[in-house]
């Protein structure tokens, strides 16, 4: 599904070169979750940016659903991520300028994968069925994470990228988000590549992965 083969990526600074990914091998497979730890900082929202095709990396290769995304072009890699991917960020993103039911189903519109009945069965999963035609808005912070995650898989990805889904909210309404996230990516069976901070979030995860000095390791290692 996702598969990322000495990964390296530098970002220039006015102090130098910043070596943030330093040949990071990575393998997940199709229905497969991994939980992405390290610290603020050690570079797991470069990797993710990477997956997704809206960065490249300075050397190494990223296969993803078997196409070499690291060498396809900008029109191709915005295709392939309609097609194939969810993304959930710290940020919401939401379109400020589109009703709940809009946000949640432009996606799939962009797709060409609009499936009514599945967008219903988002809406009522994410406790959102009554919230139709509010704006983001309107909504609470919780509400608004939900309806991101909503968006997200409205178009059935392949594969789930989400960047800290729970950055923003409070303990127990993290909580119940993740509850959430975790049951549609079953129900879905797409994979799942998540960054959190939480070893309970990640405890029932497939898999988990520390990035430390610019490489992935076993935690504890
Ligand atoms: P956090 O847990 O705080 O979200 P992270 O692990 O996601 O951190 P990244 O956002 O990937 O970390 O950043 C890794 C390093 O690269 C940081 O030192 C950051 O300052 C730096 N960095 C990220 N993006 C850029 C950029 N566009 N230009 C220069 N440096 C960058
Ligand atoms: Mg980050």
């Amino acid at each position: 599904m996702l598969q990322l083969t000495d990964v390296t990526k530098t970002y220039p600074t006015p102090q130098g070169a910043l070596h943030v990914l330093d040949g990071v091998d990575l393998h997940l497979g199709a229905g497969e979750s991994l939980a992405l730890m390290g610290e603020s900082g050690s570079g797991k929202s470069t990797l993710l940016h990477l997956a997704a095709g809206l960065d490249l990396p300075d050397r190494g290769d990223i296969h993803l659903d078997g196409e070499r995304l690291s060498t396809l072009g900008e029109p191709r890699r915005a295709a392939l991520r309609r097609q194939q991917l969810g993304l959930v960020f710290q940020q919401f993103h939401l379109v400020p300028s589109l009703s709940v039911a809009d946000n949640l189903s432009l996606q799939a519109r962009l797709a060409e994968r609009e499936d009514n009945h599945w967008t219903q069965h988002l809406l009522a999963r994410l406790g959102l069925a009554g919230l139709n035609d509010r704006y983001p808005e309107q909504l609470s912070g919780g509400q608004q994470q939900r309806l991101a995650i909503g968006r997200a898989l409205a178009a059935k990805p392949r594969l789930l990228l989400a960047d800290e889904p729970t950055g923003n909210l409070d303990e127990t309404a993290a909580d119940e988000v993740l509850d959430l996230l975790a049951s549609l990516v079953d129900e879905s069976g797409c994979a799942l590549l998540m960054v959190t901070h939480s070893a309970r979030v990640a405890a029932p995860m497939d898999r988990c992965l520390r990035l430390q000095h610019g490489r992935l390791a076993e935690p504890g290692e």
